[in-house]
């Protein structure tokens, strides 16, 4: 049972609960598109339609962002921890790599995918990689030629949003033997290792934003959609 925030669907289904439900899909040759939500994407999706749409047809809405957390709390919801974009990633690596589904990764920096993909081999030996190609190619039907051929069944994609879930929409039905699709945005960078994550203790407590702040004061125009988010969601009605 999804939950609904500002007219936005949230997935309550735990890592293991996605992979589970993933796993039956493939068996019955169904596509899946995992999109994460946070309360940057709830307020975008309020004034553009086209995204509100995006996030409500994907097959599983994961709540990244301590903000989609808060507010199932807020109004008794059953979403009771965090399932990062990064994190979702990683349990389908692990997927894959045990069920010999191969992966396809595209996007981010030609330097940053390959030392993903070389980080990622280096803990999952097993893994088979169909391919990859930075995120800067231009040449979008040969790019889904070569995504074709190479027997991909998991495509991971790192555009940033809303670009990666467009190019998903886009090619979901050009890519009919890929039946997991994946925007990861920034995550790529995170493999590399070239890019750091917030510390384990901000982690912990779900406040990597803070983190991400301090490191970055830009940022601030983008989180003020936490605040807005949740005042929104305490005045929505049931
Ligand atoms: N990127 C890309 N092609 C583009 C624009 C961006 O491959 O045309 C990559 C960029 O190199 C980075 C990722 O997309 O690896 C964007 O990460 P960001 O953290 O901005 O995404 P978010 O999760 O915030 O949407």
């Amino acid at each position: 049972m999804k939950e609904t925030y500002l007219g936005v669907n949230v997935s309550p289904l735990s890592y293991e609960g996605i992979i589970s439900e993933i796993k039956s899909r493939m068996t019955r040759n169904e596509q899946s598109t995992i999109i994460a939500v946070n309360p940057e994407k709830i307020i975008s999706a309020q004034k553009n339609p086209e995204v509100k749409d995006l996030i409500n047809n994907s097959t599983f809405q994961i709540a990244d962002g301590v903000g989609v957390l808060l507010a199932s709390k807020v109004k008794g919801g059953k979403i009771s921890s965090r399932v990062t974009g990064v994190d979702m990633m990683g349990k389908l690596l692990d997927f894959a790599a045990s069920e010999g589904h191969p992966v396809y990764f595209y996007g981010a920096k030609e330097e940053i995918v390959t030392k993903a993909i070389s980080e990622i081999t280096k803990e999952r030996p097993n893994i088979i990689v169909a391919g990859y190609t930075n995120g800067y190619d231009k040449h979008e039907d040969a790019l889904i030629k070569r995504i074709h051929k190479s027997g991909a069944k998991v495509l991971f994609v790192a555009l940033g949003s809303p670009k990666q879930e467009l190019w998903i929409k886009r090619n979901l039905s050009n890519l009919p033997n890929v039946l997991v699709f994946q925007g990861v945005g920034g995550s790529f960078d995170v493999f590399s290792g070239l890019v750091k994550r917030a510390p384990a203790l901000f982690r912990k407590f779900g406040v990597e934003w803070l983190y991400r702040l301090a490191s970055d004061p830009s940022r601030l125009k983008r989180q003020m959609n936490l605040p807005v988010f949740l005042v929104k969601v305490l005045k929505e009605r049931k």
